[in-house]
C-alpha cells in the first residue's frame, strides 16, 4: 500500500519551482547529511546543507531569508558527496535565484558604489557580489 501526504498547493508551488529552476529532484534527498559534512562554509551558516534541502521538501519558503544560501561558495563539494547525485549548489543558486526575484534579499547596484569604495574593496568580493547580489 503506497501512502501519500498530500502537500498544500502553495508549497507545491514553492518545490515545483526550485526544480524547475535547478533541474534537481527535491524528493530523492533521504537526509544521509554527507553534504553538510563535506561543506567547508558551515561555521558561517545559519542552517545546515541538508537542513536547506529538507525545508524545500517541506515547500517552507522561509529558507529563502537563510543566510546559509548567501553564505554558500559554489565549491560543489557537496554535489560530488551526495550518494544520491543531487546537486546541491544548484539548489543553492535556484533558491538566491528565487529570493532576489520575489526581492527577499538586496542586489548590487554599481552605479551607486563611490570610485573610493571601488578601489578599496577586494576586486574577488566585487565579483562574487556581482555574480550573487545583481539582478538580470
Ligand atoms: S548528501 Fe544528498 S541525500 Fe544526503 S542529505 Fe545531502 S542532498 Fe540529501
Ligand atoms: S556548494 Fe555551498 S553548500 Fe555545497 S559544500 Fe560548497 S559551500 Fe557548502
Amino acid at each position: 500500500m503506497i501512502i501519500k501526504f498530500p502537500i498544500k498547493e502553495e508549497y507545491m508551488e514553492f518545490i515545483k519551482k526550485v526544480e524547475d529552476i535547478s533541474a534537481q529532484n527535491i524528493f530523492s534527498c533521504y537526509q544521509c547529511g554527507k553534504c553538510s559534512a563535506g561543506c567547508p562554509m558551515i561555521s558561517s551558516m545559519d542552517i545546515l546543507p541538508n537542513q536547506v534541502i529538507r525545508m524545500v521538501q517541506f515547500g517552507n519558503k522561509e529558507v529563502l531569508s537563510s543566510k546559509t544560501i548567501w553564505v554558500c561558495a559554489t565549491c560543489y563539494t557537496c554535489s560530488i558527496r551526495c550518494p544520491k547525485g543531487i546537486d546541491l549548489a544548484k539548489i543553492m543558486e535556484a533558491l538566491r535565484i528565487i529570493a532576489l526575484r520575489e526581492k527577499k534579499a538586496d542586489f548590487l547596484k554599481y552605479s551607486k558604489i563611490s570610485s573610493e569604495d571601488i578601489e578599496r574593496i577586494p576586486q574577488i568580493a566585487l565579483v562574487s557580489a556581482s555574480r550573487k547580489f545583481t539582478v538580470w
